[in-house]
């Protein structure tokens, strides 16, 4: 773990399986020509397996230090882990991406759903070929923390959900603190709390601990939303989001319309932050039916290194990191620009090599504009 001032910061890299390694690859080769730019020498790789692949070697989805490694460093940089085809006994598939979530306390699954001119997005309206909202859901409890308790018999299966009250202040101030932040750069300063207050008791409290803590951010518009009206107003009206904070469950599924909102599951990348740790990753998994055939659109993958970026950049006040994380949605964006990549996912000729090629041409020239 870094400390002092420029001090080299250490990220963990995991490529996983499928895609990952796919996607990885252009990945670091981006994200290190940024670097070696704005601030050389900041960051330190270390790549370790882990993931499905893994598994089946070794009977371990991650190495037995995997976890020390994890807390030692400042980032983790993760592709994409699983294949349908290689299981615990109990027939659920390998996913060391959710046991580290928990792991690490990493409550806020920050999911970004931002478009820049040019980029293939499926909806017609000028408004969502613009768009900048940023979905966050909660990581650790909801649904998800019945994983570990099923009770299944022949006759029936039952899992229960669960939201605290602690969990529940921590993603709201989060939320908050980011629907702030935006508003200083130009947002509008709106967190819509998305949930399904009107049918479970559970979402009733959650959305009391969301009214409890808008309470201290009055520079800020709290509003509140059922989740089915939600996903409508996602495909309708995208642009009148800021900050959408929810349920793991509820999440889970609105940032997957929120990929499509940007034309599709390569396009969209994602960050779980804690406390203390945070995990960068594409919201995509392995998508095991193009493994392999060089298909994979890595731009989520890129983008989630040009977050990981800023994170370090604000956590260790490390400003070259940010014009870094900035760099490279410039070149994203220079490298979409006026609809001159169409990908793979979207029915076009674009696939893995042509979108990073593209966007480490765009990054070249940037940096030439840069240095000169
Ligand atoms: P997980 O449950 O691990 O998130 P999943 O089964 O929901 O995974 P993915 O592996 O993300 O789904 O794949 C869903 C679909 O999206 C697949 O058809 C896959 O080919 C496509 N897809 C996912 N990521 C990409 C990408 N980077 N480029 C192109 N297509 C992708």
């Amino acid at each position: 773990m870094a400390d002092g001032d420029n001090a080299t910061l250490d990220v963990l890299v995991f490529p996983g399986d499928g895609i990952g390694p796919e996607v990885m690859a252009p990945c670091l080769e981006i994200m290190e020509a940024v670097v070696a730019a704005v601030e050389p020498g900041a960051l330190s790789l270390e790549t370790m397996p882990g993931g499905a692949a893994h598994y089946a070697e070794t009977g371990s989805a991650l190495p037995a230090d995997a976890y020390d490694r994890a807390r030692a460093v400042d980032a983790i940089l993760l592709g994409a882990m699983g294949d349908p085809k290689i299981r615990y006994p109990d027939g659920r598939e390998i996913a060391p991406q959710v046991d580290i979530r928990e792991e690490l306390g990493l409550f806020a699954g920050l999911r970004p759903v931002f478009t820049s001119p040019g980029m293939p997005v499926p909806l017609a309206d000028p408004r969502a070929h613009t768009l900048d909202l940023a979905i966050i859901r909660e990581s650790t409890e909801g649904f998800f923390a019945g994983r570990h308790t099923a009770d299944v018999t022949p006759e029936r299966a039952r899992e229960t959900s669960e939201i605290t009250r602690a969990g529940s202040q921590r993603l709201f101030e989060f939320a908050f603190d980011l629907a702030a932040r935006r508003k200083r750069a130009g947002g509008p300063g709106i967190v819509t709390c998305v949930d399904k207050a009107n049918i479970f008791r559970s979402f009733k409290f959650f959305r009391e601990v969301f009214e409890e803590v808008a309470a201290r951010y009055p520079d800020i518009e709290p509003r509140t939303m059922y989740v089915d009206a939600a996903a409508m107003q996602l495909v309708k009206q995208p642009w009148t989001f800021d900050v959408i904070v929810t349920e793991n469950l509820f999440g889970d599924i609105l940032s997957d319309l929120g990929a499509g909102l940007v034309g599709g599951l390569g396009m969209a990348p994602s960050a779980d932050i804690g406390r203390d740790y945070a995990v960068f990753q594409p919201c995509h998994g392995t998508a095991p039916d193009i493994a392999g055939q060089g298909k994979a659109n890595p731009t989520a993958m890129i983008l989630s290194a040009a977050m990981m970026l800023e994170w370090l950049a604000e956590r260790h006040a490390r400003p070259a990191l940010a014009r870094g994380g900035a760099a490279i949605r410039a070149a994203v964006a220079a490298a979409f620009r006026d609809g001159a990549l169409h990908p793979t996912e979207q029915g076009g000729p674009d696939g893995l090599d042509a979108i990073a090629d593209a966007t480490r041409r765009a990054l070249d020239r940037l940096l030439h504009d840069v240095r000169s």
